[in-house]
């Protein structure tokens, strides 16, 4: 039996490199690998938790995030693209895992504790958003995945799944399988900044993010405005490579390790420019995004073939919920037909 891989994103807007080197690349290794059986989920009703009063916002961006996983590479034969919405199992398992989880532990939640500050909602912060942990709990368990493949930001869902599955497995008998994180290598790749600098994480809510669709004049500008050594006046001064978030990039993108170490080296010695740096980036992150940008329009010419995939997948991941659904309702002893 091959493991099971689940992972998704929020259909709050495109896809942008954090996501790419954050889970994107990683879930397009492991689908090569062979080993796994992969779900891919666009999770729109946990885009609407904070987005419930735009729902075409919500709905556009299905399209989009399908768009943005064919062009980097999923490929829809080995992985399944599902649709959060449309998998009833998702909701009934959300309902039973409630009962195994205290208000207190959600709020204790350091990713959600944070977002409701970030998004001030304060003690108007709505019960669907503060249990959509929970929501994310049923997510990773229809289809019993062991691997999660995740930027650091989602370690405390991975934690708050693994403790509902032990809680579930102790009460009712061993249904449920406790997932694993997958978590990039490079450091930097796990929480990328945005281009604004390295203290905020680039996240679609925050509009500071290089996406995969941005044509090529769009990534130039967003890297020639990326935030560098404030210190850094003129070419002759020494820069500091701390803090600089074009070197952050430089360190996760660049394959050439020698050249990036020989510019850091210059740039604190003085003498080299950020436009030059900056344009060395651009190249870097050119050649990764042209093939990503090109195979996107192809697939943007035809979103009917695309919602064709996603009902397919939808229909799959169903059937996957579907055997784990009789087995969870008969060790919860509400199987009364069965
Ligand atoms: P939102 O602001 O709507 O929450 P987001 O940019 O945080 O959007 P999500 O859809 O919440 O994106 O995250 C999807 C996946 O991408 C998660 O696994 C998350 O860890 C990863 N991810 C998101 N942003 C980054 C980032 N800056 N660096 C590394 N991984 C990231
Ligand atoms: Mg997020």
């Amino acid at each position: 039996m091959k493991k099971v891989l689940l992972t998704g994103d929020r259909p709050s807007g495109q896809l942008h490199l954090g996501h790419y080197v954050g889970s994107l690349k990683n879930r397009v290794e492991l689908q090569e690998s062979g080993e796994y059986d992969s779900f891919v989920m666009i999770a729109d009703i946990q885009a609407l938790t904070d987005n419930f009063k735009d729902p075409q916002k919500v709905r556009d961006n299905v399209l989009e995030v399908a768009l943005d996983y064919l062009a980097v590479g999923l490929d829809p034969a080995r992985t399944t693209l599902t649709i959060q919405s449309l998998m009833p199992v998702l909701a009934e398992l959300t309902v039973y895992y409630l009962n195994l989880v205290t208000v207190a532990r959600l709020q204790r939640n350091p990713t959600v504790k944070n977002e409701i500050k970030e998004k001030g909602f304060g003690a108007n912060v709505t019960a669907g958003f503060l249990a959509y942990p929970v929501s994310q709990a049923a997510d990773i368990t229809f289809c019993k995945a062991n691997v999660v493949p995740v930027g650091e930001d989602q370690l405390p869902m991975i934690e708050q799944t693994r403790e509902i599955v032990r809680s579930f497995n102790s009460v009712y008998g061993d249904v449920l399988v406790e997932p694993d994180a997958l978590i990039p290598t490079e450091t930097n790749a796990r929480r990328l900044p945005g281009i604004t600098g390295n203290d905020t994480k680039m996240s679609k809510s925050l509009g500071n993010g290089i996406y995969l669709a941005d044509s090529s004049d769009t990534l130039r500008a967003k890297v020639r405005q990326m935030y560098t050594d404030p210190g850094h006046l003129r070419v002759d001064d020494p820069g500091k490579i701390e803090g600089n978030t074009v070197f952050t990039y430089l360190d996760v993108f660049a394959a050439d390790k020698t050249r990036v170490a020989e510019l850091k080296e210059h740039y604190q010695r003085g003498g080299l420019g950020d436009v030059a740096v900056k344009n060395y980036l651009f190249e870097v992150l050119e050649e990764t995004l042209a093939p990503i940008r090109a195979r996107r329009s192809e697939y943007a010419k035809d979103p009917a073939s695309v919602y064709e995939i996603l009902r397919k997948g939808t229909e799959r991941a169903n059937e996957v919920g579907a055997r784990t659904l009789e087995e969870v309702r008969a060790a919860m002893k509400i199987d009364y037909f069965a």
